[in-house]
């Protein structure tokens, strides 16, 4: 277990939810009760999640977010603790709630999710401050944009004047300059993100192709478009790549874009060329998609190996 004053591998910026989740036969028509089937309340925001799908991989992790001072803010460290992950840089905010994700499932698998971004949204460029350190030493720094833009952008400049790699999973979609590209080393984004990106439509390989290279023009170094079950696209200074995804007999995709991110981020943060951590990001989020849940179903590095033994092996692992 890390303390925040030892280097880490992966410095994870973002958001902590709780997802508070319902089961019903259908969505509800506006203004309709309905009677559900089941309720869950689970661990959650896209930073939390990239986080613990690093420290699966064996990284070094620390998270940097804020919650709220509730049982939920409590629940979500202690989780994050149990994991190993370095979470003194996860604040309390004395105003504002845990944020939360109100999600609905109909039994087809449609859902309809309300999200309160509470104390995510009180994450303000003064509260890195402290945590520049932690920023400036990190093997890569990884962020989405489930937390106020300036406090990404902030830690993506420090980050990057630093020589860090970044890594902006660009989620949910939105307006990103030209100078805040040009600090982002990795940008992973799926396909209804970069259709909102570039304002073209992006719902096929050769598709994801022309959209990878044009996101790639306007900074960073690689870009990856994540295509569901068809696996991904990647452009970088050798070019534009296709890779399949893994078949696999999928029960609940949740989650595997966290997934992806979180192996693809703690791969590169050991040196792995980009080829070899692509493959791993994808052979984690497969297997996520075999099981329910969103951390829950992150798997091991030990798990994703002893499925795909030709994976490169992660060499530095901690404990
Ligand atoms: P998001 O969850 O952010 O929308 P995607 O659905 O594109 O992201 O999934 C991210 C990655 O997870 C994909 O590039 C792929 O490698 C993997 N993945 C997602 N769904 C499946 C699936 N059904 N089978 C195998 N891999 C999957």
């Amino acid at each position: 277990m890390n303390t925040e004053f030892e280097p880490c591998d992966v410095v994870v910026l973002g958001s902590l939810n709780v997802d508070l989740v319902v089961h019903a036969p259908r969505l509800p028509a506006p203004g309709e009760t309905l009677i559900g089937t089941d309720f869950s309340t689970d661990e959650g925001g896209k930073g939390a999640n990239q986080a613990v799908a690093a420290r699966r991989m064996g990284a070094r992790v620390a998270m940097i977010g804020r919650v709220g001072r509730d049982a939920h803010g409590q629940r979500l460290r202690d989780a994050l603790q149990r994991e190993g992950i370095g979470c003194a840089a996860v604040g309390e905010d004395s105003t504002r709630p845990t944020g939360v994700a109100s999600i609905v499932v109909a039994q087809g698998g449609e859902n309809s999710i309300v999200v309160v971004p509470g104390a995510n949204h009180g994450l303000e460029p003064q509260h890195l401050t402290a945590w520049s350190l932690l920023l400036a030493t990190a093997r890569i720094v990884v962020m989405q944009l489930e937390i106020p833009l300036p406090s990404v952008t902030h830690a993506l400049s420090l980050a990057h004047r630093a020589g860090v790699t970044t890594l902006l999973n660009a989620a949910p979609a939105a307006a990103l300059s030209a100078q805040q590209l040009a600090s982002v080393d990795w940008l992973v984004v799926n396909e209804s993100e970069a259709r909102s990106l570039l304002a073209q439509p992006v719902s096929d390989v050769t598709q994801a192709r022309a959209a990878a290279r044009a996101l790639r023009t306007r900074g960073p170094r690689h870009v990856v478009v994540t295509l569901g079950a068809a696996g991904l696209v990647h452009a970088s200074g050798e070019g534009v790549v296709h890779a399949s995804a893994p078949t696999v007999p999928a029960v609940d995709t949740t989650g595997a874009g966290d997934t992806f991110v979180g192996a693809l981020a703690a791969c590169l943060a050991q040196g792995m060329p980009a080829v070899d951590a692509l493959r791993w990001g994808q052979a984690a989020a497969a297997l996520a998609a075999t099981r329910r849940g969103a951390q829950s179903a992150m798997p091991t590095r030990e798990q994703v190996l002893a499925q795909w033994s030709d994976l490169t092996p992660i060499q530095r692992v901690s404990t």
